[in-house]
């Protein structure tokens, strides 16, 4: 038995059930009552508390009033930033930079401890192909092998050492499990898929999160195939806790154990206690149920002991490895040195610029020359609009610390260029007068710059969109400007998800996808417009022409007829932009793709070689992209299948030389019997700038 096992399991002897099943309850609140049971050892966990002060009290109440002195833990929800707010996952997810996710993950943790959070509930790892549900933008995309490495990168920052050498917070992979596999985009909707798709598309993300150390876990709200997550004994006893021997915790989600009720698979609270207990959650995230049922639980049925044991002792295990045992408190004097400081917000303007998109740029109108320009306009409700620049789940960041556009522009662009600015319309509604007023002052510049997409209220979680267009009123704003001026028009899109941009796509000279980029919003989108950075985003989801093509994926299968492409009679069948598709300043070329060998053993390697050339004018930095496809196998397999990436700068007139290594990790399957194998026979390899283009190679494996 470990150190940590031994004191916790000391500890657990000494606790009645109630101060046991204490540790087993969370409040999202902390009032009077709240107070009281902190003190008779009855709550151990709490979230949306806030201040280093209310959370030193807190806590000394727990160490110094309760009989047992068992620290409390503070978690959040902590998704992409603190105080300095970095761009939404899906955005961050853009720059295909791991170690700048980690490093993210990282700051985010320090300045969340520095406030007394030591639990994020983050990251989320749920890969989804639903672009209407609006939590696309927490995750990181639609592909499973890229987020089981940004689980990891994320899981590592979140839970990066502190100065005392504890985990600075610990991290919580969400939602277990299938929680993006909603039904219509709409959230908390019904799921059901084959065990096939779980451990294939699924499960992965979680157990790379959980192999990079996560000390816990969340279960969804959603049902999967008939049982919801939070009662399911398959997912959380057989596959979690049994198949993959985690020793975490696992946290329900908000009022998920009662909300079983709801989806009638419990009778009452104490039912879904009870179910709870069985399914092996072991905190009861803020519904009570817990609190008010376990005891009576196990005095009915004395066997159950052992599970309550079991998750009690998870969660002391947690706080010891958290250190919070030795270190309860905060030092509040040292938070305002940590927060918001000048390094998290370097790191912020640089992740944000390194998760823009340049998804157009006809005629090299970008990078725009503001020397050379005598007028330019800017336009748009998202142009100036600090809280929405920031996204979703971005609680703890200020308005007053977001760089706009607008602002940016003001200080780096109008000393050279005049600049007028028009709101022209607001996100979901017409402005009087707006459109007027947006036209006029595009005509009379030589370059209309509008900022359009989505306010921080249409994503996140329960902002479902069963239109994933423009919001009309900005649709309209940017037809009335392309219709009756013939100023050259770019398109700077701010959204959670991706939007279906034919019209933008075909009407505007160039078109950046700017998601919500956080504090640093304004600086990075300049320093890509003027080309002070150049762009390198690529998209980490499948970008529809409308609605009615989801589910649309690159990794999707063949059908019997692929010949006969064309699917709809309405609708050009392939995406507007595909899976990892982003453009540069520059020009890449690829050539000369090497295989080192035209077989390799099921057990053995093979490498890929290729030269990437920057034949453009500017330096610039090129996401690298591997692609692999098993063409026949006892189980059919999709048209491509992303299997490593590398992220080159290259100088202009510069060639390097990618190598990939494939092992049978990459390889490998779910045969018939759901178990992991590779099979004999032809692969088709590409390496290339996204999952559309690539040089193609293939071998045999014997
Ligand atoms: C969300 C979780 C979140 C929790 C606590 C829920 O509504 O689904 O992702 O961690 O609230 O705020």
């Amino acid at each position: 038995m470990g150190k940590i096992e031994n004191r916790a399991s000391q500890l657990l002897e000494r606790m009645t059930w109630s101060e046991k099943i204490g540790q087993m309850v969370q409040y999202g609140r902390c009032e009077d009552r709240e107070i009281d049971l902190i003190r008779e050892g009855k709550v151990g966990s709490l979230l949306n508390v806030h201040g280093a002060e209310k959370i030193n009290e807190l806590q000394r109440i727990a160490v110094e009033e309760s009989r047992l002195g068992i620290p409390l833990l503070i978690g959040d929800d902590v998704i992409h930033g603190f105080r300095t707010i970095f761009p939404i996952p899906l955005g961050e997810a853009a720059s295909w930079d791991l170690d700048m996710m980690e490093k993210n993950a990282r700051i985010a943790a320090i300045e969340a401890a520095s406030e007394g959070i030591r639990w994020t509930f983050a990251p989320m790892v749920d890969v989804t192909r639903d672009p209407r549900w609006g939590r696309i933008a927490e995750g990181t995309g639609e592909d499973t092998y890229y987020a089981s490495l940004t689980a990891a990168a994320k899981v590592r920052g979140f839970q990066s050492p502190n100065e005392n050498g504890y985990p600075m917070t610990a991290a919580c992979v969400k939602h277990f499990a299938g929680y993006g596999w909603i039904e219509g985009g709409r959230d908390y909707d019904t799921t059901d898929m084959s065990e096939r798709v779980l451990r294939e598309t699924i499960l992965p993300p979680f157990q790379s999160g959980i192999e990079a150390g996560a000390l816990s876990v969340m279960s969804a709200f959603t049902e999967l195939s008939g049982v919801p997550a939070s009662g399911s004994r398959f997912l959380l006893r057989d596959i979690l806790k049994g198949e993959w021997s985690f020793d975490g915790v696992v946290v329900s989600d908000w009022e998920s154990i009662e909300e079983m009720i709801y989806h009638g698979y419990a009778e009452d609270r104490a039912d879904s206690a009870y179910k709870g207990l069985l399914a092996g959650v072991d905190i009861d995230m803020h519904s009570g149920v817990y609190l008010e049922h376990l005891e009576h639980i196990i005095q009915k049925q004395p066997s159950l002991q052992k599970l309550l044991d079991d998750a009690v002792l998870r969660v002391l295990k947690m706080k010891f490895e958290l250190g919070l045992f030795e270190y309860p408190y905060i030092d509040s004097n040292k938070r305002e040195q940590i927060l918001f400081n000048r390094e998290h917000l370097e790191q912020a303007r640089d992740s944000a610029r390194q998760s823009i998109v340049l998804l157009k740029n006809e005629g090299a109108v970008l990078p725009l020359q503001p020397a050379a320009l005598n007028k330019i306009s800017l336009i748009g409700p998202l142009a100036d609009d600090p809280h929405h620049s920031m996204g979703c789940w971005a609680w703890k960041g200020r308005e007053e610390d977001v760089v706009t556009i607008r602002q940016a522009f003001i200080s780096r662009i109008s000393p050279s260029a005049e600049v007028t600015y028009v709101k022209g319309s607001g996100v979901k509604e017409e402005i009087a007068g707006g459109i007027e007023e947006a036209v006029r002052a595009a005509r009379e510049s030589d370059m209309g710059v509008v900022v359009v997409g989505e306010s921080e209220d249409m994503t996140g979680e329960h902002y479902n969109r069963a239109h994933i267009e423009l919001p009309e009123p900005q649709l309209k704003l940017l037809q009335a400007i392309k219709n009756e001026t013939n100023t050259p028009l770019v398109v700077i899109v701010m959204s959670g998800r991706p939007l279906a941009l034919e019209w933008v796509h075909t009407h505007a000279d160039a078109v950046l996808e700017a998601w919500h980029l956080g504090t640093e919003t304004g600086n990075a989108v300049v320093d890509v417009l003027t080309g002070a950075y150049n762009p390198s985003g690529k998209l980490p989801v499948t970008f529809p022409r409308t609605a009615g093509q989801i589910p649309i994926y690159y990794n999707r299968k063949n059908t019997g007829r692929p010949h006969l492409y064309e699917d709809y009679v309405d609708v050009d069948d392939t995406p507007l932009y595909p899976f990892g598709y982003g453009l540069s300043y520059t020009t890449f070329e690829y050539s000369d793709l090497q295989l080192s060998a035209e077989h390799m053993m099921v057990d053995g390697s093979i490498e890929v070689t290729a030269r990437i050339k920057n034949s453009g004018p500017m330096d610039g930095a090129e996401t690298v992209q591997l692609y692999i496809r098993d063409l026949v196998g006892s189980v059919t397999r999709p048209i491509k299948e992303l299997r490593g990436f590398q992220k080159l700068f290259l100088q202009s007139g510069e060639t390097k030389k990618v190598r990939f290594t494939l092992t049978p990790s990459h390889l490998a399957m779910r045969d018939e019997r759901l178990q992991l194998a590779v099979e004999p026979g032809e692969f088709h390899v590409w390496v290339g700038p996204d999952s559309e283009r690539g040089l193609q190679g293939r071998f045999r494996v014997v």
